[in-house]
């Protein structure tokens, strides 16, 4: 059993002759929570992208949960089911309510009953605070609360690795608390999860770890009180004296 959740070495991404992502290395442990931080378009969003299989990749290898998503040999559907993905735009299915958003992937990849699911389900919503919507449609939700049953709906894959790409970027200013409180729940937890944020509270509190990336490199990699007190590279100095 591999100790790291993902594992990195020199990965290499264009989209056509530009140059996305540059020599990538990046380790990260079983129950670590990294918080990746850059400029728009430094490569953050293409980085999960890779990570999740949802890219080709120029070169280098990729190492999710011991196994090589690299390799051609490898289903990466299998892998994918075990990597929970949430998006800024929530991605609920609009036609169906909340609880048939969760069910459905239980009855559908993990061959629950209905009963079963559904059951499974109502304890996921509880879990998120919004057991009492179960019935209700996405377009009746807030943001917030939309983006909190698409977590509860990750969460139903039993995923070892959590992976959020500006999951509250989208959400109006007073939802965004009851998300990252879900969030800070499932680090707690010991969840492995990789979130891509400018939420430089939820970076400080909740990360073990921050990577800067810049221009498709790591720039900075280093405990949150060094990235964000200590911060070395000029480029991070004004990102953070941006954004903070
Ligand atoms: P970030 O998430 O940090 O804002 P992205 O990963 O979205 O950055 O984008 C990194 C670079 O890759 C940008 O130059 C962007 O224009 C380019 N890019 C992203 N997605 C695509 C795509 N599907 N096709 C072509 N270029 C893309
Ligand atoms: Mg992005």
């Amino acid at each position: 059993m591999s100790r790291w959740a993902i594992e990195v070495n020199g990965l290499n991404k264009f989209f056509n002759t530009n140059h996305v992502l540059k020599n990538i290395d990046i380790r990260v442990p079983f129950g670590e929570v990294v918080s990746i931080i850059g400029a728009s378009g430094s490569g953050k969003s293409t980085f999960l992208r890779c990570l999740n299989g949802i890219e080709t990749i120029h070169s280098g290898e990729i190492i999710i949960n011991g196994v090589a998503i690299t390799d051609n040999k490898v289903n990466i559907n299998i892998v994918r089911q075990s990597i929970g993905m949430i998006f800024q735009n929530f991605n609920l299915f609009p036609h169906m309510t909340v609880l048939s958003n969760i069910t459905l992937a239980l009855q559908k990849v993990k061959r629950m009953s209905k009963a079963e699911s559904e059951k499974a389900s109502f304890r996921l919503l509880e879990k998120v605070g919004l057991e009492e919507k179960a019935e209700s449609f996405p377009i009746q939700l807030s943001g917030g609360q939309q983006q909190r049953v698409a977590i509860a709906r990750a969460l139903a894959m039993n995923p070892r690795v959590m992976m959020f790409d500006e999951p509250t970027s989208a959400l109006d200013p007073e939802t965004v608390n009851d998300v990252l409180d879900v969030m800070k729940e499932l680090a707690l937890e010991g969840m492995t999860m990789v979130v891509v944020t400018h939420e430089m509270g939820f970076a400080r509190e909740v990360a073990d770890r921050v990577v800067y990336i810049d221009e498709g490199r790591i720039i900075e990699d280093g405990k949150p009180e060094d990235i964000f007190y200590n911060p070395k590279n000029p480029r991070l100095r004004d990102f953070l004296g941006k954004i903070i």
